[in-house]
């Protein structure tokens, strides 16, 4: 946890490795101070955990590269904070998982150690962190050997251990919803690509921009333990993860087109294969009575679960006047 290794000493705050772990822990304040789930936090060599009663840890690890999954010229370091903490909430919000503790480690070249970029990738990240009520409770830190920084976020929630919300429960007949709308991040990153500077005065997290400051849905997701027989979330794009939740429930799917709540700025492309969404896509039994709005997210239903047939394409799409189509998964990479 946090291992210190001292190099040429600084005075500024986050310019040595132990300094910046100082700040570190400084910035997380009272969310690094052991509560209920954390026993130990920063400061030893393992932080300690104690799950409530009647649950099981879940676990969700995600790398965020530079040139990968950020690029440092057009993304504000306050996004590629919130951006690494949302990616792995949003996979414990696809469980009903409730975050205990997040661990972060970074791997930064030098001439970044050198400005303000790690205190404000930091004020990024914990920002979303407090909003979920999500202690930092650990992590490392390195040099980066070349020029591009490196993160790497472990998050540990907690799921009752007898009801589990998987990928490989949905039941042909089951309705299949999404929350929220679809494609917003893809076509903001296409504008974002297009006029960087526009993007880099956006500091905040902000609603409204679901590339930058994506909003995982982990209320959502803890509501849906009692109603869903299968959930996902959508980081590769809807194309893609209905592929795999359909794999895993041994299923298929068709998705009508005209009820897919598309983004405003989006178009169909970038709803059906846009990445980064970071919805949930879930299914439910047709008997189940789905709210229009769960915790302040819009449910739409936009198809049905099928038995899988040998002619039939897993995933398909339905137009307006009942053609179908097949739905190629084709969620991209953006930086790939
Ligand atoms: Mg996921």
């Amino acid at each position: 946890m946090l291992d210190v290794m001292p190099r040429k000493s600084n005075t500024a705050r986050t310019q040595t490795e132990l300094g910046f772990i100082a700040e570190v822990a400084r910035l997380a304040g009272s969310h690094t101070k052991p509560g209920k789930a954390l026993a130990l936090g920063i400061g030893d060599d393992c932080a300690l955990l104690r799950p409530p009663r009647g649950q099981v840890v879940a676990i969700t690890t995600d790398f965020s590269l530079e040139g990968r999954h950020f690029l440092r010229a057009v993304h504000p370091p306050e996004s590629v904070g919130h951006r690494a903490l949302a990616r792995g909430l949003s996979d414990l919000a696809a469980m009903g998982a409730t975050p205990l503790a997040a661990f972060l480690s970074l791997a930064l070249p030098p001439r970044v150690m050198q400005t303000a970029w790690p205190e404000k990738f930091l004020a990024g990240l914990l920002a979303l962190a407090r909003e979920h009520r999500v202690p930092l409770a650990g992590g490392d830190t390195a040099q980066s050997p070349d020029n591009n920084i490196l993160v790497d976020i472990v998050l540990v929630g907690a799921v009752p251990e007898k009801i589990s919300l998987l990928r490989s429960g949905a039941r042909a007949g089951d309705k299949l919803y999404v929350s929220g709308s679809l494609g917003g991040a893809a076509a903001e990153l296409a504008v974002l690509l297009q006029s960087p500077k526009k993007f880099s005065r956006l500091h905040q997290a902000a609603s409204g921009h679901p590339h930058l400051y994506p909003q995982p849905r982990l209320t959502l997701g803890k509501s849906l333990l009692r109603r869903a027989t299968a959930c996902i979330d959508i980081s590769d794009g809807l194309s893609t993860d209905l592929a795999h939740l359909c794999q895993r429930s041994s299923v298929r799917a068709v998705v009508n087109t005209a009820t897919l709540p598309i983004a405003p700025t989006a178009n169909l492309k970038q709803a059906l294969h846009g990445g980064e969404d970071y919805e949930l896509l879930f299914t439910a039994p047709a008997s189940q009575r789905i709210p229009k709005k769960i915790a302040g997210v819009a449910i739409t239903c936009i198809g049905e679960i099928l038995p899988k047939k040998k002619s039939a394409p897993p995933c398909q799409l339905r137009d307006a006047a009942g053609k179908l189509s097949p739905l190629a998964a084709e969620g991209y990479e953006h930086f790939a």
